[in-house]
């Protein structure tokens, strides 16, 4: 049975090639990818996935500014979006919850932890097995 469709909005080819493996492992045959924060925002717009993981550092405009974007449009503000970053430092966790987004993880990211956030989230918000 296809999952729901995944956001994957990485800006470093190896990390989004990790994340496309390590989903589709785990049977996501749907994935979007967007390399920066403008076609992250736009395909979010054009296809409302079931769930966004979402690189703070993108070019363009940063995964915090299109978090708060996407929580700013009703139709797309219950879209749980998985904040990734690189520079986990005091206060971040504010800063993405604060921004909208539904949880972090830091790089590098747990191959095992993040499949797991992601059917939890999916779970919680859908009642969808997964
Ligand atoms: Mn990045």
């Amino acid at each position: 049975m296809p999952k729901d469709k995944i956001l994957i909005a990485e800006d470093n080819p190896l990390n989004m090639r990790m994340f496309e493996m390590l989903l589709r492992a785990r049977g996501y045959r749907s994935l979007l990818k967007a390399v920066n924060g403008e076609e992250a925002l736009e395909i979010a717009i054009r296809e409302k996935p079931a769930l966004v993981l979402m690189d703070i550092q993108l070019p363009r405009v940063n995964g915090l500014e299109v978090t708060r974007r996407l929580k700013q449009i009703p139709s797309l503000r219950h879209i749980p979006i998985i904040a990734l970053t690189a520079y986990a430092m005091k206060g971040d966790r504010e800063k993405f919850l604060g921004a909208g987004c539904d949880a972090y993880l830091s790089k590098p990211v747990s191959t095992r932890e993040l499949p797991k956030m992601i059917g939890r989230i999916l779970r919680q918000r859908t009642g969808y097995l997964v």
